[in-house]
This record gives C-alpha cells, structure tokens and sequence, in this order.
C-alpha cells in the first residue's frame, strides 16, 4: 500500500529546506511525495537571495489538481508568504477534507529573510491554525503566534496551551532555539498533558532546513497512519540523525543530511 504525502511549501534552490528537504524526507521515509509550490527561492547556503511568491491562482489550481486525483493522506505547510495564499490554502484544505494537517509556521529564515509577511500572522492564525493537527513552531515562531516572551519551561507550556486554544489539536514547541547551556527538550501539547523529548545538542551550523525537514518526517509518518507521538518519535531519529550525520556542503550554513 502507497501511502501519499503532500507539502505546501516554497522552493529553495539549494535544496536543503522547503519542499526539496519535505520531498527528500517523504522519499527516505517511504512515503510518496507531492508538492505544492507557494513561492520560489533563490538561495544558497550563505543565504536567500530573492522570494518570489506565487500567485494565489497558481497555488490553487495546484491544489485543486490533487484534490481531484492524487488525494494526499496527510498535508504539511511550511513557507506560505503571504494573507492570500494562506486564505487559499485553508480553503482548500476545508474543501477537501484534509485533516491529517502538519502546519510549521515557517516565518524567518535563519539569515533574516521574511518568508511570511508580518501582515500574515494574523492569517495564519485565524484561518489555519483551526485547521491543524499539529502546529510546530519553534520558540521564536511561538513567541510571534502568542505574542508571549517565552524564557522558562512553564512559559512554553503556556504557549503551547494559547496555540491549542487556537484552534490546533496539537502543539509542539522545538526546544533548539533555547538557551545552549541547557537540554535540548522539544514539548509537545496534546490539550490535555505535556510529553518532553529531550536530545542530544549538536554543535554544528550545518542546520539549515532543520523545522522542515522534522515536519515533513512527522507528515511522513501520519500518513503511513501512526498517532503525533509515535510520529514525533520517529521524526525527531530521522532530523537528529540527519544533524548529527550533515553533508559539510557549501560555505555556509549547510543542510542536513536526508538520507536515511
Ligand atoms: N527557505 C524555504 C523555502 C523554507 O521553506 C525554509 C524553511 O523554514 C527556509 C528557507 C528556512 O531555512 P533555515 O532552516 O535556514 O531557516
């Protein structure tokens, strides 16, 4: 039995982030992949260097395409730009009924380059968050989302609360943009009780295209039918691994290693 997975997501031509790293991912999690494409990035590992989004059109008829044929049997989001094309995307994914929905609210690049408007955030939160499974920011994107400052364990959990009560059955806070000195613990938030996933910090800087990489490992496994804790579990082997084990390629920050 084949099971699908569909990212909706931008283009980074270096091929570590976006939907190369979510179609690398699906592949070596033996999921079949397909992608919608939202915009397109010219970047390489020192960094992005122009964003053209797409039309909200080109994103629909891209989704309408599958909708109609290939139906996906779990969805992720990652870079969605703009208010409109998330609009377009939330109708979508209301109209054809896709509820396995991974959404990570990809914002900033690791450079500074806005990859969602700030007039988005708004957006994304009144119109996909309802919609979500799981919501997979990491600490900076929970903190624009709750408009929280988030320090201490007990302001993530309180995070995690606020974006379950937006709308999202799950949230999962990633513990690798707290402190350095500290564990390395990602939070994940079911509305009714917390689970930690501790791991191991890797002092590399080759961790570009880390959020898409272990969203799309998580959509991989909801699509093969496992719950959000068994697929974190797997999806956080397969992205420490691919930190752990990375290529070394480029001059500056690289990607992570996808193969698994
Ligand atoms: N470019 C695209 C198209 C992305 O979707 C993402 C995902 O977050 C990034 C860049 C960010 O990459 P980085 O991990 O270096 O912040």
């Amino acid at each position: 039995m084949i099971h699908k997975a569909l990212t909706i997501a931008g283009s980074d031509s270096g091929g570590g982030a976006g939907i190369q790293a979510d179609l690398k991912t699906f592949q070596e999690l033996g999921v079949y992949g397909m992608s919608a494409l939202t915009a397109v990035t010219a970047q390489n590992t020192l960094g992005v260097h122009g964003v053209y989004p797409m039309e909200p059109a080109a994103v629909a008829a891209q989704l309408d395409a599958l909708g109609a044929d290939l139906q996906p049997d779990a969805v992720k989001t990652g870079m969605l730009f703009s208010s409109d094309i998330i609009r377009t995307v939330a109708e979508k994914v209301e109209r054809y009924g896709w509820r396995k929905l991974v959404i990570d609210p990809v914002m900033v690049a690791k450079g500074g380059s806005q990859l969602l408007l700030r007039e988005a955030v708004d957006a994304l939160i009144a119109r996909l968050l309802p919609l979500a499974l799981v919501t997979t920011p990491n600490i900076p994107e929970a903190e624009m989302l709750t408009g929280m400052r988030i320090a201490s364990m007990q302001e993530r959990e309180l995070a995690a609360k606020r974006i379950v009560e937006m709308g999202s059955r799950y949230a999962l806070i990633k513990g690798g943009h707290g402190a350095p000195e500290e564990p390395m613990v990602d939070l994940l938030y079911d509305g009714r009780s917390f689970a930690y996933l501790e791991s191991k910090r890797v002092d590399t800087r080759h961790t570009h295209g880390t959020g898409c990489t272990y969203s799309a490992a998580i959509t991989a496994e909801l699509a093969r039918g496992k719950t959000v804790a068994e697929a974190m579990q797997t999806a956080k082997q397969f992205i420490q691994a691919a930190i752990e084990d990375g290529l070394g390629i480029g001059g500056g920050h690289g990607p992570t290693n996808h193969f698994a």
